[in-house]
């Protein structure tokens, strides 16, 4: 069971990546939500270029998976659920909940902390917000955010499964919540009593650092109303707003080659404990 899951690990990840990748191209293009500011292919070569660097230094850099990390608590008895008897419903739903909850408050650490908003904010800079956006990640941020969930999976001891299920459900709702797609506003309401959508998500990629700075859900939207980070809708709509942060906003700036110095230019300003972003103005 355990060696199927793992040999079919890569196969399964990358069927999923490439389904959803164009499902999500197609929605967009049937019924986009915005007016794009930069030709898509500037975005989407260099964005997509971003996640193979990624993928490769990952690969090289790790010797294990998240998901062979959790078969080999599993054999060595490590891990909060490897000690304690329970359903393996419960182990994998509770799982998966807890694996939400270590994203979503590793992600509330990246915007507060100057050192790791430098790399977080590169996602930020991206001037349109589309399905690649929701892959635009920093190779360093990748890295860490790795270090992040095995010492997760390792003190949790999961079932192999709900952390494959995790991985492949976060990329995919990665690329949802950051399609440039319409949902009817009724349908929006809906959805977002479960999962983060688009309307929800394009609010953290506002460049009002106060808006910037909330929303910090990928999968459930549920910690957000919790810990009391969630913001309905932008101030000035989502037709309205504008997209990025206020540093990097040339079209140059959305080359891979720049993306990857952006850590080390300009001031860490904007993140989530920059003054301007917690002085609450009133918005109607
Ligand atoms: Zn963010
Ligand atoms: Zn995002």
């Amino acid at each position: 069971m355990f060696e199927t899951v793992l040999s079919a690990e890569p196969t399964i990840r990358l069927a999923a990546f490439l389904g959803v990748l164009t499902v999500m191209a197609l929605w967009e293009v049937a019924a986009p939500r915005r007016r794009r500011e930069v030709p898509r292919v500037i975005r989407w070569t260099n964005n997509l270029a971003l996640v193979a660097l990624d993928t490769i230094i990952l690969r090289l850099s790790f010797p294990i998976i998240a998901v062979g990390l959790a078969v080999m608590a599993e054999e060595r008895g490590w891990g909060f659920f490897n000690n304690f008897d329970s359903p393996v419903w419960v182990a994998i739903t509770a799982s998966m909940l807890l694996l939400d909850l270590a994203i979503y408050l590793q992600h509330v650490m990246f915007h507060a902390v100057p050192g790791l908003w430098r790399l977080h904010r590169m996602h930020h800079a991206d001037l349109d917000f589309d399905a690649t956006t929701g892959l635009r990640f920093h190779p360093v941020e990748i890295l860490i955010s790795m270090g992040i969930k095995l010492a997760v999976v390792a003190a949790l001891g999961p079932p192999a499964v709900a952390v494959l299920l995790f991985e492949v459900v976060l990329n995919a709702t990665a690329m949802f919540n950051h399609a440039d797609i319409k949902l009817p506003r009724p349908v929006d309401r809906i959805l977002r009593l479960f999962v983060v959508t688009p309307d929800m998500h394009r609010v953290h990629h506002s460049v009002d650092p106060r808006e910037t700075n909330s929303n910090y859900g990928f999968n459930l939207p549920w910690w957000d109303h919790l810990l009391g980070t969630y913001v309905a809708q932008p101030a000035k709509g989502h037709e309205g707003m504008e997209i990025g942060i206020e540093q990097f906003r040339t079209r140059r700036d959305l080359w891979l080659d720049r993306m990857l110095i952006q850590p080390v230019r300009g001031p860490a300003s904007g993140g989530a404990l920059d003054p301007k972003a917690t002085t609450k103005e009133p918005v109607e």
